[in-house]
């Protein structure tokens, strides 16, 4: 039984006795237990991350760099393993956690360029004999706070940034899957990261509280589900962190009937069970505009009937369990949902065979095969709240127009995409669509790492999204110099606010 521990100060740290069980998902059983941080644990976190940011702030940007791309390397060389682990503990198939692992390395890679990221800019002569410059500089001590669904990509989201840009950082990932944290703080050590820089608490709500309430702590970025970020971003702002807290979504594919329609399933079948749709930018909901959808629908069905459940482990599995018992059994509960609201479970993932197994509701571990509801009605239940599983709801409506109305409706605003041969009625969606990540005839629009990552309404609470230029941004603040160097002609008192002569 493996028993995850904190990383703090470069060494790994037993701390507060409380634990929490590390399932398997694919079997139910309990792999390990997770150490649960108190708020000392949390204190010694951030006093080792104070303590290492004065030398890391003064290291030069040529030699951060160098540490970047020496972990670039350590995680390219470790991502099998790292894809192991996460699999063990979240359940998504080993080429999906390769998957995250390769997009988190696309930031680092983003990251190692800090020397140009950070250049500032400069004006001579703004007045007589005066220049002007200004300059970003790091914050200190800064915190991320990490979900379940991507255990390694989100966390890279916001540390390679941060450490790129000279903070020290605290990671407090998911106590549901925390072992690829205590891989990256080796990586990191080896990398040639002072001791301090980097630290990992484990824990659950009492290690977010005091990170929230930490003095020291000077900004947080979270990513979670909505009420937790809504949380988030408010404690946080009110103890004077600068917050970015990302929440959940729930995201429509718009078909227009000029689509190709088995490039829209294609599409609708890996977006919607790929990882389990245990993605924040999962599609869950095919807005299918009339007369597609009974096509549609079966092209949809044809595929998820040939998708193969098992073992995250299994070469042949395509799709794995869900994290943990309450998880599916909370996805699992809303089939009934939909049959109350007269919907109609077209694929019942229930049945779904799982490889090794018996049905998915029979066989031990956490299994929920693909499930397609149709004839969803928007506003109900299965429609609009955020199943966060192998759930596709199909959503028959009249027009382009009715379709942008139901997206436009929603509480969410992460992601979505239109699929269509019409570049006029793409072009108008992406003007008219109040989400902050599109898809044109693609499906997951994640965007690359040198764009920022994030969504509008409740899937973000804050000013800036992760990564890209607005993660440098997040992660320094600005200054600007003015500066004279005077010559022997200069022109005495001047009590007046200074203007330009
Ligand atoms: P979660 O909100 O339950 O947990 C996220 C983090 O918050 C974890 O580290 C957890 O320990 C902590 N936490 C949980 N309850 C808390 C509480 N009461 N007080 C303080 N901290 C608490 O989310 P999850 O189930 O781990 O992840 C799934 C959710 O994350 C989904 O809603 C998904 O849409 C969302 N998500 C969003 C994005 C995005 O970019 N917008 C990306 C990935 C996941």
């Amino acid at each position: 039984m493996k028993s995850v521990k904190h990383w703090i100060g470069g060494k790994l740290v037993d701390g507060d006795p409380r634990t929490s069980e590390i399932f398997n998902p694919a079997t139910g059983e309990v792999s390990g237990t997770v150490a649960m941080a108190s708020a000392a644990d949390v204190d010694a976190a951030v006093a080792a991350a104070a303590a290492a940011f004065p030398a890391w702030r003064d290291t030069s940007l040529v030699r951060r760099a160098h540490v970047l791309f020496r972990f670039r390397e350590l995680l390219y060389a470790h991502r099998d393993e790292m894809a192991a682990l996460i699999s063990a503990e979240h359940g998504k198939v080993h080429s999906d956690a390769l998957g995250e692992v390769a997009r988190g390395l696309e930031v680092v890679e983003f990251a190692c360029g800090i020397p140009h990221l950070l250049k500032g800019g400069f004006s001579e002569g703004v007045s007589t004999r005066v220049d002007s410059y200004s300059i970003r500089q790091p914050l200190g001590v800064v915190a991320g706070i990490t979900p379940f669904n991507f255990p390694a990509m989100v966390p890279m989201w916001m540390y390679p940034i941060a450490i790129a840009c000279g903070n020290a950082f605290v990671l407090k990932p998911s106590e549901k899957d925390p072992s690829a944290s205590l891989l990256m703080a080796r990586l990191w050590q080896e990398a040639g990261l002072p001791d301090g820089v980097f630290n990992v608490v484990q824990g659950d709500k009492v290690a977010v509280d005091r990170l929230l309430e930490h003095p020291d702590v000077r900004a947080v970025s979270f990513v979670g589900s909505t009420p937790i970020a809504r949380y988030v971003y408010e404690t946080g702002s009110a103890h004077g962190k600068r917050v970015q807290a990302l929440g959940g979504a729930k995201n429509h594919m718009l078909v227009l009937p000029d689509a190709d329609l088995d490039l829209v399933a294609d599409s609708a079948v890996s977006a919607g069970f790929g990882s389990a749709g245990e993605r924040c930018m999962a599609i869950s909901v095919v807005l299918a505009v009339d007369p597609v959808g009974d096509e549609l629908v079966q092209k949809i069905v044809e595929r998820v009937e040939r998708l193969t459940i098992g073992p995250g482990d299994d070469p042949a599995s395509e799709m794995g369990p869900l994290v943990t018992g309450p998880h599916r059994d909370k996805v699992a509960s809303y089939l009934d949902v939909a049959v109350e609201e007269g919907a109609k479970v077209v694929v019942d993932g229930r049945e779904t065979p799982v490889r090794g197994g018996g049905k998915a509701s029979e066989t031990p571990g956490f299994w929920l095969g693909p499930t397609v509801v149709d004839h969803v009605r928007p506003g109900s239940r299965v429609h609009v709240e955020e199943i966060f599983g192998p759930v596709l709801s199909i959503v028959r409506v009249g027009s382009y127009e009715e379709g942008v109305e139901v997206i436009n409706a929603g509480e969410y605003g992460n992601g979505t995409a239109i699929f269509t041969n019409d570049g006029g009625a793409a072009r108008r969606f992406q003007n008219e669509i109040e989400v902050g990540m599109i898809g044109i005839n693609v499906p997951i629009p994640v965007p690359m790492a040198f764009y920022s990552f994030g969504g509008w309404k409740s899937s973000l609470f804050g000013d800036t999204h992760a990564h890209g230029t607005e993660g440098v941004h997040f992660y320094t603040r600005g200054k600007v110099v003015t500066s004279r160097w005077l010559d022997p002609s200069h022109g005495g008192v001047n009590l007046g606010f200074p203007t330009n002569k």
